[in-house]
């Protein structure tokens, strides 16, 4: 059994039909990248696993046991993480601030200390309110609100998007060290190279269908298969 198994779900916003039984499975300990050309239904996949959006039908299991048409704080109890494109942090609070809050509910969260770890520079940062952070900040302390829960698996949303190289870089490097770690995430990336640098599998999404599944590797070797889904070499 997958830590988590999507099964052939349905999502619809209002009249409109964007994931046609769509099913992924993600195993434990494993990176999971969705790839796909602007609107294929990555990111509405993962609202939908996080219950932000409820499926129309199909079902969703964590552990095996159901999770849709829970709420998504109930969802967020059971050990799931969303980490959203928009960066989910609250610019009136310090860093150190936004981290205890995130901390407060989860059942085992870690010492704050672990999260400086991961990232020195919110450590550095740690007085600073969320609004004065740059935009490689704001996403360290985003996903460092996921990691302080413990998640057992996080969803991350385009995490370099609109990046310089350098934060880039970082983060990736952040990312491979949280996969070598034994980390179950989703992501979701536009740069495919950089989300194949830490992935172990891929699902490729077109109109709200999977229509690939293959191992990182294999679509590396393959890129004319990534061009047919995604539009890039
Ligand atoms: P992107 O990289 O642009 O976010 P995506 O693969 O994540 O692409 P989604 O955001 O999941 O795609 O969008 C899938 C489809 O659903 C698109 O056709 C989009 O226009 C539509 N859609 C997304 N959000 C909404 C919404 N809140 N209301 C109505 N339609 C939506």
């Amino acid at each position: 059994m997958s830590l988590l198994e999507v099964e052939r779900i349905n999502a619809l916003y209002g009249d409109s039909h964007v994931l046609f039984d769509l099913s992924i499975h993600v195993n434990e300990k494993e990176v999971v990248a969705l790839l796909g050309r602007n609107g294929a239904g990555k990111t509405t996949t993962l609202r939908t696993i996080m219950g932000v959006l409820s499926p129309r039908s199909g079902e969703i299991r964590l552990d095996g046991k159901p999770i849709s048409g829970l709420p998504p704080s109930a969802i967020a109890r059971v050990g799931v993480q969303l980490v959203p494109e928009e960066r989910a942090i609250f610019g009136g609070l310090t860093v150190e601030e936004n981290l205890r809050l995130a901390a407060l509910t989860a059942p085992k969260p870690w010492p704050l200390d672990r999260v400086y770890e991961v990232f020195p520079r919110l450590k550095e940062r740690r007085t600073s309110r969320g609004r004065t952070l740059s935009g490689g900040e704001q996403q360290m302390l985003s996903i460092g609100r996921a990691l302080i829960r413990d998640p057992r698996i996080i969803l991350m949303d385009e995490p370099f998007e609109g990046l310089a190289p350098l934060i880039v870089r970082d983060l990736v490097n952040v990312s491979r060290a949280l996969a070598a770690e034994g980390r179950t995430m989703i992501v979701v990336e536009q740069n495919v190279a950089a989300a194949l640098s830490f992935a172990d599998r891929v699902y490729g999404l077109n109109n709200g269908h999977v229509v690939y599944e293959g191992s990182a590797k294999e679509l590396q070797a393959e890129p004319e298969r990534m061009a047919s889904f995604i539009g890039v070499g």
